[in-house]
């Protein structure tokens, strides 16, 4: 069952939406070569606290495995869920930020990509595409499509421009939980899948790669990676399904 969020519950979900996307601002600042994967993630706790909310990602399982900090940070081949560290951002480095906080018992969602420094045309494709391509997706998020007309859009807009889709990782719903159903994937068919309806909120967040499609999950049992080691980019927002049209909840006005 998807759970449709009631007024009041979509007043708290927006709450805790602003305060993502301000977190999220105030963290991007802060990006810049030399800084350390370690001290981006003391960051955005330091900021999500100022924020009167609690990290959604630190100490979350899966199975045995708990996350151990307040972002994910995935460099490069690394697709999400990248263990903050001593690493520190080179120039030229495509750098995916997740954020996530939980506030007055809802969850917000939110990832940006950046190409740290100059970098490679080819990044700067990739992520431009992968930001595109979740807008296209949002703009389907409406009452009386269906959740593969997002996956379409994103899939549409990526795949010619010779991009890989992320087939093994997916959006969400989000509410109570950080994940709740529906699945939302990044590719599908127009007007298949689970009907969309007001009160539903939805993660969206496109997975692309300069290669293949395909991932692999490495030893510390969290960073995803792209299997053929090509670049990827990740962009995520938060977003309600209203009467008039998608609701970003992640965004600041
Ligand atoms: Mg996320
Ligand atoms: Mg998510």
């Amino acid at each position: 069952m998807i759970p449709l969020k009631e007024p009041w519950e979509l007043t708290v979900m927006r709450t805790a939406g602003r305060k993502l996307a301000s977190v999220v601002a105030q963290v991007r600042e802060h990006v810049a070569v030399d800084i350390t994967t370690r001290d981006i993630d003391r960051l955005t706790e330091e900021a999500i606290l100022a924020a009167g909310a609690r990290p959604a990602f630190k100490g979350y399982k899966v199975g045995r495995a708990v996350f151990p900090a307040t972002i994910c940070i995935s460099i490069n081949e690394q697709v999400v869920h990248g263990i903050p560290g001593k690493r520190r951002v080179a120039n030229g480095d495509v750098l995916s930020l997740d954020f996530g906080l939980v506030y007055g018992g809802y969850y917000a969602d939110s990832a940006f990509t950046v190409v740290v420094g100059e970098g490679a045309e080819e990044d700067h494709a990739l992520v431009t595409a992968t930001r595109d391509a979740l807008e296209l997706g949002i703009e389907k998020a409406r009452v009386g499509g269906r959740v593969g007309d997002i996956g379409h859009a994103i899939e549409g807009h990526v795949r010619p421009r010779g991009f890989g889709v992320v087939t093994q990782m997916v959006g969400h719903g989000i509410g109570r939980k950080l994940h709740e159903p529906p699945s939302v994937p990044n590719y599908g068919k127009r007007g298949t899948g689970d009907l969309l309806k007001v009160g539903m909120v939805l993660a969206i967040e496109p997975m692309i790669t300069r290669g293949g499609d395909d991932t692999k999950i490495l030893g510390d049992q969290w960073t995803v990676v792209t299997s053929d080691n090509s670049r990827s980019a990740h962009f995520e927002h938060t977003v309600a399904i209203t009467p008039t049209g998608p609701e970003i909840l992640t965004q600041l006005d």
